[in-house]
C-alpha cells in the first residue's frame, strides 16, 4: 500500500525531504503542529523542518501500536509470512538506495558513497537477515514427567519503542525493527532530532512491504520531550536503546519510575588498540587510522586509544598520520570525500573542546587539531593524532565522538592490558600482534562485548554486537537478538 505524505521537493538534491511523522499507518504533524530543523553539516544551513511530536504525539503512537498488535494482524500472523514482508521491506530498502543515502548525507553529513555502500545495504541485509531468521527458530518441550506435557515458547513483548542515535541512523534503527518486528511486536521508533530523514521515509516503505497499520510507528522530535515520553510511558513494554551512556541510564530511571519495562542499551565506548611490537605494523596502522577516522569518529566502538609498545610507536604513528593526511576531508557528496563534517555545531564544539583540553594537559599534537576553516561554515574537524597521553586524562576517559586518536604508551604486556581495562567503558577492542599466545591472554583479559584481533570493525549479522560495563547490556544482531524482543511463556498439559 502507497501512503501519501507531505514533502518538500524542489531542492538541489533531488529527493523529497519528508516533513511528517509516521503514525497509525499515515503522516501526520505533530498536534500542536511544532517542528524541528534539519540542518545539512556540510553547509550548516537549515534545509528543512520535521514534526516534532511530544508527549501527546508519543501517546497516540503508543496507542496504535497497542491496536495494532492486539488485533494479532501481525503479531499473530504466520512466521513464514511476516518473513515475506521483511524480505520485501529489505529489497525496498535496497531499490530506494540512492534516495536513503542521499537523505542520510543530508541529515548527518557522511560521505554520500559510504552510506550508499555501507548504510542503506547494512541496514537491508539486517531487515532481511531477521526476516530469514524467524520461521526458522524453534520452541522447546520440557523433560517433564509422563502424565505432563511443557510446551515453551517464545512470545512477543507487545510495545517496543527504538530510540536510535544519528552516527547511523538508518542501520541504528534496522538492528531494532528487524528483530523485534521479526518476532512479531509493534514498534515506536523515535530518531534522532539530527536525523530523521530515513526513518521517516521507511516507514511509508514498510507499508509497502505489507506491514499492517500501527505496526510502525515514527515519531521524530527530542530527547526530552518524545524520547522520555517513551521510556516513561505506561504501556510500552521495552525500550530498545543505542546512544549515549548518561541518557542509557536515564531509560533504566524512566523504566524505574513508570511500568518497570525492559530496558536494552547499546552505549557509548572508549576502546583501546593494543599494539605489541611483534604486530604487523603496516595493518596495524591501517586499522588504528580506519578505526578512529572512518564516519569521522562518530563510532560507538571507534578505536580512540591507541595503546602501543614503546618500542614501535615512532614508526606507526608515522603511519598513521600518513593516511590521516591523505584523507580528502570535505563536501560529502563528492566522490573522492573520505571525511565528512561532524554532524551539528554542537558536536563540533564539543570535539574541538576536547582537542583544546587535551592541548592544555599535556598532550603533544602529531596531526590535525583544529577545525578546517578552508570549508566555510560546515562542521569539519581535521583528523587529529595526540601522542603523549596518560590514560588518567580526560581525553583518553572520555568518549570524544570526533576524529581524535589518544596515544598511550606501555612497557610490558600486562600494563597494556590493565590500560586497556583502565575505563568504565567494555564495547570494543582491537589487539594487534604475531604471537598466538598473547593474542589469547589479551582477548580472555580484555572486558569487552567484541574484540578484533589483528582486524578492526569487522561485522557480520551473524554474529553479536554490544558492551559490558557502562557500554550498555543486551545484544544488537544475530539470534541474540531476539532474546531482547521476546519472554518465554511455559503451557503445561496435564493427561
Ligand atoms: P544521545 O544523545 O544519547 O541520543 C540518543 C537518543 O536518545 C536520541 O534519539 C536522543 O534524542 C535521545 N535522547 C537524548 N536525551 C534524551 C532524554 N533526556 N530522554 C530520552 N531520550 C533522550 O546520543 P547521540 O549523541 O545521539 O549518539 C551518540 C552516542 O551513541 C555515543 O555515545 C555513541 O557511543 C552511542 N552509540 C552507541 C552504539 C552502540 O551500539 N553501542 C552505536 C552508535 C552510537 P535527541 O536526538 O533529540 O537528543
Ligand atoms: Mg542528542
Amino acid at each position: 500500500m502507497a501512503v501519501a505524505q507531505q514533502t518538500q521537493t524542489g531542492n538541489a538534491w533531488g529527493v523529497e525531504l519528508p516533513k511528517q511523522a509516521f503514525i497509525g499507518g499515515r503522516y501526520v504533524d505533530a498536534r500542536d503542529g511544532k517542528q524541528l530543523p534539519c540542518v545539512f553539516p556540510g553547509t550548516g544551513k537549515t534545509i528543512g523542518q520535521v514534526a516534532a511530536c511530544d508527549s501527546a504525539d508519543v501517546d497516540v503512537a503508543v496507542r496504535s501500536a497497542r491496536k495494532s498488535f492486539d488485533s494479532g494482524a501481525w503479531s499473530r500472523m504466520a512466521p513464514q509470512d511476516r518473513r515475506k514482508v521483511l524480505i520485501k521491506l529489505s529489497e525496498l530498502i535496497l531499490s530506494h538506495r540512492d534516495e536513503l543515502a542521499t537523505l542520510e548525507t543530508l541529515n548527518v553529513g557522511k560521505p554520500f558513497l559510504n552510506a550508499k555502500n555501507g548504510d542503506i545495504p547494512s541496514a537491508a541485509s539486517c531487515i532481511g537477515w531477521f526476516g530469514e531468521a524467524i520461521d526458522k527458530i524453534y520452541g522447546e518441550v520440557g523433560p517433564t514427567p509422563a502424565d505432563l506435557t511443557a510446551v515453551i515458547t517464545r512470545e512477543p513483548l507487545g510495545v517496543v519503542a527504538a530510540i536510535v542515535p544519528w552516527n547511523y541512523p538508518l542501520s541504528m534503527a534496522a538492528w531494532k525493527l528487524g528483530p523485534a518486528l521479526a518476532a512479531g511486536n509493534s514498534v515506536v521508533l523515535k530518531p534522532a532530532e539530527q536525523s530523521p530523514y530515513t526513518a521517516l521515509r521507511i516507514a511509508a516503505l514498510a507499508m509497502e512491504a505489507g506491514l499492517p497499520e500501527g505496526v510502525l510507528n515514527v515519531v521524530s522530535g527530542y530527547g526530552e520531550t518524545a524520547g522520555q515520553a517513551l521510556g516513561r510511558h505506561m504501556d510500552v513494554d521495552c525500550v530498545t536503546f543505542t546512544g549515549s551512556t548518561e541518557v542509557g541510564k536515564l531509560f533504566m530511571r524512566y523504566a524505574g519510575e513508570s511500568n518497570a519495562k525492559r530496558v536494552s542499551l547499546e552505549l557509548g565506548g572508549k576502546s583501546p588498540q593494543v599494539v605489541l611490537a611483534d604486530s604487523d605494523i603496516d595493518a596495524a596502522a591501517q586499522g588504528v587510522a580506519a578505526g578512529i577516522f572512518a564516519n569521522a569518529g562518530q563510532v560507538c566502538n571507534a578505536g580512540s586509544r591507541l595503546i602501543v609498545d614503546r618500542a614501535v610507536k615512532d614508526e606507526l604513528l608515522d603511519r598513521i598520520v600518513k593516511y590521516a593526511k591523505g584523507l580528502r576531508i570535505g563536501d560529502p557528496f563528492h566522490a573522492d570525500t573520505k571525511l565528512g563534517p561532524l554532524v551539528s555545531q554542537e558536536q563540533h564544539a564539543r570535539v574541538l573542546s576536547y582537542i583544546e583540553h587535551g592541548k592544555q594537559h599535556g598532550a603533544k599534537v602529531v596531526t590535525g587539531g583544529g577545525r578546517v576553516a578552508a570549508l566555510g561554515e560546515g562542521f569539519f574537524v581535521e583528523p587529529t593524532v595526540f601522542d603523549g597521553v596518560t590514560n588518567d586524562m580526560k581525553i583518553a576517559q572520555e568518549e570524544i565522538f570526533g576524529p581524535v586518536l589518544s596515544t598511550i604508551t606501555f612497557k610490558d604486556f600486562d600494563e597494556a592490558l590493565a590500560i586497556a581495562n583502565d575505563t568504565i567503558y567494555g564495547l570494543a577492542a582491537g589487539v594487534w600482534t604475531n604471537d598466538i599466545r598473547k593474542a589469547q591472554r589479551a582477548a580472555k583479559a580484555i572486558r569487552a562485548g567484541v574484540v578484533w584481533v589483528n582486524c578492526f570493525d569487522r561485522g557480520n549479522m551473524s554474529v553479536p554486537f554490544g558492551g559490558f560495563k557502562q557500554s550498555g547490556h543486551g545484544r544488537d544482531k544475530s539470534l541474540h537478538a531476539i532474546d531482547k524482543y521476546t519472554d518465554w511463556k511455559a503451557v503445561w498439559y496435564a493427561s
